[in-house]
């Protein structure tokens, strides 16, 4: 397995509420879990991921 445990910070695009998950780094894409904001926006975030 080569997945990297990582921090990341998804902000709301269509809201700007901001959530902080920790996720899995796997050959570049970051799986977190996280599904959908309170706002019902399922598509439109900026995701960072956190030293
Ligand atoms: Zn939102």
């Amino acid at each position: 397995m080569t997945a990297t445990r990582v921090k990341v910070t998804i902000r709301c695009n269509s809201c700007g509420e901001k959530f902080v998950l920790r996720g899995r780094r796997d050959r570049g894409r970051i799986d977190t879990g996280f599904k959908m904001c309170i706002c019902s926006n399922v598509e439109d975030f900026a995701i960072e991921e956190m030293a």
